[in-house]
Protein backbone atom coordinates (compact mmCIF):
# COMPACT_ATOMS: atom_id res chain seq x y z
CA UNK A 1 0.00 0.00 0.00
CA UNK A 2 1.60 3.50 -0.82
CA UNK A 3 1.33 5.72 2.06
CA UNK A 4 1.39 9.35 2.89
CA UNK A 5 4.75 8.90 4.57
CA UNK A 6 7.25 6.85 5.26
CA UNK A 7 7.96 7.74 9.13
CA UNK A 8 5.56 9.00 11.02
CA UNK A 9 6.72 9.85 14.94
CA UNK A 10 4.33 10.57 17.98
CA UNK A 11 5.70 12.44 20.33
CA UNK A 12 7.64 15.59 22.17
CA UNK A 13 8.67 18.98 21.04
CA UNK A 14 10.75 20.76 23.33
CA UNK A 15 12.74 24.17 23.78
CA UNK A 16 15.67 23.11 25.85
CA UNK A 17 17.36 26.53 27.08
CA UNK A 18 20.73 25.42 28.27
CA UNK A 19 22.91 27.26 30.53
CA UNK A 20 26.54 27.00 32.18
CA UNK A 21 28.64 28.21 34.97
CA UNK A 22 31.69 27.41 37.36
CA UNK A 23 29.28 25.26 39.64
CA UNK A 24 25.39 24.13 40.03
CA UNK A 25 23.84 26.30 42.37
CA UNK A 26 22.47 24.68 45.86
CA UNK A 27 18.52 25.01 46.72
CA UNK A 28 18.44 28.50 47.62
CA UNK A 29 21.13 29.54 45.83
CA UNK A 30 22.33 32.01 42.93
CA UNK A 31 25.03 31.64 40.94
CA UNK A 32 26.67 33.52 37.73
CA UNK A 33 26.46 31.88 34.55
CA UNK A 34 28.87 31.82 31.89
CA UNK A 35 26.99 30.94 29.36
CA UNK A 36 23.40 30.86 27.14
CA UNK A 37 21.76 29.11 24.47
CA UNK A 38 18.65 27.73 23.01
CA UNK A 39 18.23 24.47 21.07
CA UNK A 40 15.29 22.64 19.30
CA UNK A 41 14.75 19.24 22.08
CA UNK A 42 12.53 16.69 23.18
CA UNK A 43 12.56 12.66 21.83
CA UNK A 44 9.73 12.86 19.55
CA UNK A 45 11.03 16.06 17.20
CA UNK A 46 14.88 14.73 17.36
CA UNK A 47 13.74 11.35 16.16
CA UNK A 48 11.51 13.29 13.56
CA UNK A 49 14.77 15.08 12.32
CA UNK A 50 16.66 12.10 12.55
CA UNK A 51 14.68 9.89 10.19
CA UNK A 52 14.18 12.56 7.78
CA UNK A 53 17.89 13.45 7.80
CA UNK A 54 18.11 9.67 7.39
CA UNK A 55 15.80 9.99 3.74
CA UNK A 56 12.71 9.14 5.34
CA UNK A 57 9.26 11.93 4.06
CA UNK A 58 8.31 11.81 7.67
CA UNK A 59 5.58 13.51 9.84
CA UNK A 60 5.89 14.44 13.15
CA UNK A 61 2.86 14.42 15.42
CA UNK A 62 2.41 15.92 18.53
CA UNK A 63 1.51 19.64 20.86
CA UNK A 64 2.79 22.79 21.45
CA UNK A 65 1.96 26.08 23.11
CA UNK A 66 0.89 28.99 21.34
CA UNK A 67 3.86 31.01 21.87
CA UNK A 68 7.47 32.25 20.36
CA UNK A 69 8.64 28.47 21.73
CA UNK A 70 6.29 27.34 19.39
CA UNK A 71 7.14 28.64 16.70
CA UNK A 72 11.15 27.87 17.10
CA UNK A 73 10.14 24.52 16.70
CA UNK A 74 8.03 24.24 14.08
CA UNK A 75 10.43 26.53 11.91
CA UNK A 76 13.10 23.46 12.76
CA UNK A 77 10.58 21.00 11.34
CA UNK A 78 9.89 23.11 8.22
CA UNK A 79 13.86 23.62 7.71
CA UNK A 80 14.11 20.08 7.29
CA UNK A 81 11.40 19.09 5.43
CA UNK A 82 8.95 17.16 8.54
CA UNK A 83 5.48 17.80 7.82
CA UNK A 84 3.77 19.28 10.98
CA UNK A 85 0.19 18.54 9.71
CA UNK A 86 -0.48 17.13 13.03
CA UNK A 87 0.96 19.27 15.07
CA UNK A 88 -1.57 20.49 17.30
CA UNK A 89 -1.43 23.83 19.17
CA UNK A 90 -2.96 24.18 22.91
CA UNK A 91 -4.18 27.75 24.06
CA UNK A 92 -2.80 29.01 26.98
CA UNK A 93 0.21 25.87 27.93
CA UNK A 94 3.57 26.83 27.49
CA UNK A 95 5.35 24.31 24.79
CA UNK A 96 7.32 22.20 26.38
CA UNK A 97 11.06 22.95 27.99
CA UNK A 98 13.86 21.58 29.40
CA UNK A 99 15.98 24.05 31.74
CA UNK A 100 19.14 22.37 31.81
CA UNK A 101 22.36 23.79 33.84
CA UNK A 102 25.80 22.68 33.32
CA UNK A 103 28.64 23.01 35.06
CA UNK A 104 32.20 22.91 34.18
CA UNK A 105 32.91 20.05 35.69
CA UNK A 106 30.50 18.81 32.92
CA UNK A 107 27.49 17.74 35.47
CA UNK A 108 24.24 18.87 35.02
CA UNK A 109 20.73 18.92 36.61
CA UNK A 110 17.62 19.31 34.17
CA UNK A 111 13.81 20.52 34.84
CA UNK A 112 11.93 19.08 31.93
CA UNK A 113 8.44 21.20 32.17
CA UNK A 114 6.18 18.84 29.61
CA UNK A 115 3.79 21.76 28.85
CA UNK A 116 2.12 21.21 25.79
CA UNK A 117 3.18 17.71 25.43
CA UNK A 118 1.72 16.26 28.57
CA UNK A 119 -1.84 17.52 26.44
CA UNK A 120 -1.38 15.48 23.93
CA UNK A 121 -4.92 12.95 23.67
CA UNK A 122 -5.61 9.84 21.81
CA UNK A 123 -7.67 11.51 19.64
CA UNK A 124 -5.03 13.96 18.42
CA UNK A 125 -2.66 11.05 17.08
CA UNK A 126 -4.67 8.29 15.25
CA UNK A 127 -5.10 9.42 11.92
CA UNK A 128 -1.39 10.29 11.63
CA UNK A 129 -0.39 6.85 13.30
CA UNK A 130 -1.77 5.77 10.68
CA UNK A 131 -0.45 7.56 7.97
CA UNK A 132 3.28 6.57 7.06
CA UNK A 133 4.81 2.91 6.60
CA UNK A 134 6.00 3.15 9.76
CA UNK A 135 5.27 4.69 13.18
CA UNK A 136 7.73 5.49 15.83
CA UNK A 137 6.64 6.57 19.57
CA UNK A 138 8.76 7.31 22.52
CA UNK A 139 7.21 8.26 26.37
CA UNK A 140 7.37 11.33 26.81
CA UNK A 141 3.73 12.00 25.94
CA UNK A 142 0.91 10.44 28.18
CA UNK A 143 0.73 6.89 27.96
CA UNK A 144 -2.82 6.39 26.80
CA UNK A 145 -2.01 8.88 24.07
CA UNK A 146 1.35 6.01 23.24
CA UNK A 147 -0.98 3.30 23.38
CA UNK A 148 -3.84 4.91 21.26
CA UNK A 149 -0.84 5.68 18.54
CA UNK A 150 0.53 2.04 18.74
CA UNK A 151 -3.17 0.38 18.60
CA UNK A 152 -3.94 2.70 15.52
CA UNK A 153 -0.99 2.39 13.65
CA UNK A 154 -0.88 -2.04 14.23
CA UNK A 155 -5.04 -1.54 12.84
CA UNK A 156 -3.27 -0.18 9.39
CA UNK A 157 -0.92 -2.91 9.24
CA UNK A 158 2.21 -0.25 9.97
CA UNK A 159 5.69 -0.86 11.37
CA UNK A 160 5.63 -0.17 15.22
CA UNK A 161 8.77 0.69 17.04
CA UNK A 162 8.79 1.71 20.43
CA UNK A 163 11.97 3.68 22.20
CA UNK A 164 10.92 3.19 25.72
CA UNK A 165 12.77 6.48 26.89
CA UNK A 166 12.51 7.65 29.70
CA UNK A 167 12.80 4.91 31.56
CA UNK A 168 9.86 3.46 33.64
CA UNK A 169 7.02 1.30 33.90
CA UNK A 170 4.93 0.29 30.97
CA UNK A 171 1.89 -1.83 30.73
CA UNK A 172 2.16 -5.61 28.97
CA UNK A 173 -0.53 -5.02 26.67
CA UNK A 174 1.12 -1.87 25.47
CA UNK A 175 4.52 -3.77 24.68
CA UNK A 176 2.20 -6.08 22.57
CA UNK A 177 1.43 -3.76 19.72
CA UNK A 178 4.95 -3.22 19.41
CA UNK A 179 6.71 -4.64 16.55
CA UNK A 180 10.10 -3.86 17.49
CA UNK A 181 11.28 -2.16 20.76
CA UNK A 182 14.37 0.11 21.59
CA UNK A 183 15.31 0.69 24.52
CA UNK A 184 19.21 1.40 26.40
CA UNK A 185 20.96 -0.53 28.85
CA UNK A 186 19.47 1.37 31.44
CA UNK A 187 16.32 0.84 30.40
CA UNK A 188 15.65 -2.36 28.98
CA UNK A 189 17.16 -3.71 32.78
CA UNK A 190 13.91 -1.21 33.90
CA UNK A 191 11.44 -3.40 31.99
CA UNK A 192 12.78 -6.73 33.10
CA UNK A 193 15.07 -7.74 30.32
CA UNK A 194 15.04 -8.24 26.66
CA UNK A 195 14.02 -11.84 27.04
CA UNK A 196 10.75 -10.55 28.60
CA UNK A 197 10.35 -8.05 26.18
CA UNK A 198 10.55 -10.77 23.26
CA UNK A 199 8.04 -13.23 25.17
CA UNK A 200 5.50 -9.73 24.86
CA UNK A 201 5.28 -10.56 21.14
CA UNK A 202 7.74 -7.90 19.77
CA UNK A 203 9.33 -9.47 16.45
CA UNK A 204 12.83 -7.84 17.67
CA UNK A 205 14.14 -5.99 20.61
CA UNK A 206 17.68 -3.68 20.37
CA UNK A 207 19.12 -3.02 22.76
CA UNK A 208 21.48 -0.25 22.27
CA UNK A 209 24.83 -0.08 23.89
CA UNK A 210 26.60 3.42 23.52
CA UNK A 211 29.91 2.82 22.17
CA UNK A 212 29.68 -1.06 22.28
CA UNK A 213 27.14 -0.79 19.32
CA UNK A 214 23.57 -2.68 19.84
CA UNK A 215 22.41 -5.85 20.18
CA UNK A 216 19.56 -7.48 18.35
CA UNK A 217 17.67 -10.04 19.98
CA UNK A 218 14.67 -11.75 17.70
CA UNK A 219 12.40 -14.39 18.27
CA UNK A 220 14.11 -18.02 17.96
CA UNK A 221 17.43 -16.66 16.99
CA UNK A 222 20.49 -15.96 18.08
CA UNK A 223 21.96 -12.63 19.66
CA UNK A 224 23.55 -10.83 16.73
CA UNK A 225 25.68 -7.93 17.97
CA UNK A 226 26.25 -5.02 15.69
CA UNK A 227 29.42 -3.81 16.10
CA UNK A 228 29.97 0.36 16.95
CA UNK A 229 31.55 2.47 14.24
CA UNK A 230 35.09 3.80 15.28
CA UNK A 231 34.62 7.67 15.46
CA UNK A 232 35.56 10.33 17.74
CA UNK A 233 32.63 10.79 19.91
CA UNK A 234 32.88 14.13 21.86
CA UNK A 235 29.14 14.53 22.70
CA UNK A 236 26.80 11.66 22.99
CA UNK A 237 23.22 13.98 23.41
CA UNK A 238 20.78 12.54 20.89
CA UNK A 239 22.89 9.41 19.84
CA UNK A 240 20.11 7.37 20.52
CA UNK A 241 17.75 9.47 19.08
CA UNK A 242 19.62 9.54 16.02
CA UNK A 243 19.90 5.63 16.38
CA UNK A 244 15.57 5.40 15.99
CA UNK A 245 15.24 7.62 13.67
CA UNK A 246 17.74 6.30 11.17
CA UNK A 247 16.28 2.56 11.74
CA UNK A 248 12.66 3.73 11.22
CA UNK A 249 13.60 5.43 8.33
CA UNK A 250 15.64 2.23 6.72
CA UNK A 251 13.06 0.25 7.80
CA UNK A 252 10.17 1.56 5.44
CA UNK A 253 12.11 1.56 2.92
CA UNK A 254 11.97 -2.08 3.20
CA UNK A 255 15.77 -2.89 4.36
CA UNK A 256 16.00 -5.84 6.86
CA UNK A 257 15.96 -5.69 10.28
CA UNK A 258 19.68 -6.39 10.86
CA UNK A 259 20.76 -4.02 7.88
CA UNK A 260 18.53 -1.05 9.57
CA UNK A 261 20.19 -1.68 12.45
CA UNK A 262 23.32 -1.25 10.87
CA UNK A 263 22.30 2.02 8.95
CA UNK A 264 20.88 3.17 12.49
CA UNK A 265 24.46 2.54 14.42
CA UNK A 266 26.14 4.30 11.88
CA UNK A 267 23.46 7.68 12.29
CA UNK A 268 24.15 7.00 16.02
CA UNK A 269 27.89 7.08 15.97
CA UNK A 270 28.01 10.22 13.84
CA UNK A 271 25.35 11.69 16.59
CA UNK A 272 28.35 11.49 18.67
CA UNK A 273 31.10 13.58 16.42
CA UNK A 274 29.22 17.11 16.73
CA UNK A 275 27.99 18.80 19.80
CA UNK A 276 24.14 19.12 20.24
CA UNK A 277 20.67 17.61 19.75
CA UNK A 278 19.28 18.35 16.51
CA UNK A 279 22.96 20.19 15.02
CA UNK A 280 24.28 16.40 15.16
CA UNK A 281 21.71 14.62 13.46
CA UNK A 282 23.54 13.12 10.39
CA UNK A 283 22.47 13.33 6.92
CA UNK A 284 21.97 10.11 4.60
CA UNK A 285 24.86 10.69 2.42
CA UNK A 286 27.16 10.91 5.49
CA UNK A 287 25.52 7.57 6.54
CA UNK A 288 26.20 5.98 3.96
CA UNK A 289 29.92 7.24 3.96
CA UNK A 290 30.32 5.62 6.83
CA UNK A 291 29.22 2.43 6.40
CA UNK A 292 30.89 2.31 2.79
CA UNK A 293 33.83 3.57 4.47
CA UNK A 294 33.80 0.79 6.90
CA UNK A 295 33.56 -1.52 4.08
P1 LIG B 1 21.01 6.47 24.27
O1 LIG B 1 21.48 7.85 23.88
O2 LIG B 1 19.54 6.28 24.05
O3 LIG B 1 21.49 5.97 25.61
P2 LIG B 1 23.16 4.94 23.04
O4 LIG B 1 24.13 5.76 23.81
O5 LIG B 1 23.12 3.48 23.29
O6 LIG B 1 21.68 5.52 23.15
O7 LIG B 1 23.52 5.21 21.48
C1 LIG B 1 22.72 4.72 20.42
C2 LIG B 1 23.60 4.10 19.36
O8 LIG B 1 24.53 5.07 18.85
C3 LIG B 1 24.45 2.94 19.86
O9 LIG B 1 23.73 1.72 19.74
C4 LIG B 1 25.67 2.99 18.95
O10 LIG B 1 25.42 2.27 17.76
C5 LIG B 1 25.79 4.47 18.62
N1 LIG B 1 26.80 5.09 19.51
C6 LIG B 1 26.59 5.76 20.66
N2 LIG B 1 27.74 6.19 21.22
C7 LIG B 1 28.73 5.77 20.39
C8 LIG B 1 30.17 5.89 20.37
N3 LIG B 1 30.83 6.54 21.36
N4 LIG B 1 30.86 5.34 19.35
C9 LIG B 1 30.22 4.69 18.34
N5 LIG B 1 28.86 4.54 18.30
C10 LIG B 1 28.13 5.06 19.29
Amino acid sequence: MTRRFDVCVVGSANLDLVATAPELPRPGRTVLGTGFAEHAGGKGLNQAVAAARAGARTAFCGAVGDDDAARRLLHVMDQDGVNRDSVRTVPDVPTGRALIGVSASGENSIIVVPGANACLQPVDVLEAAASAATLLVQREVPDDTVRAALEAARAAGVITILNPAPASAIEQSTLALCDLIVPNEHEVELLGGAERLLAGGATAVIVTLGARGAMLLRQGLEPHLVAPFSVAAIDTTAAGDACCGALAAALSAGVGIPEALRFACAAGALATTRAGAVPSLPARSEIDRLINGAG
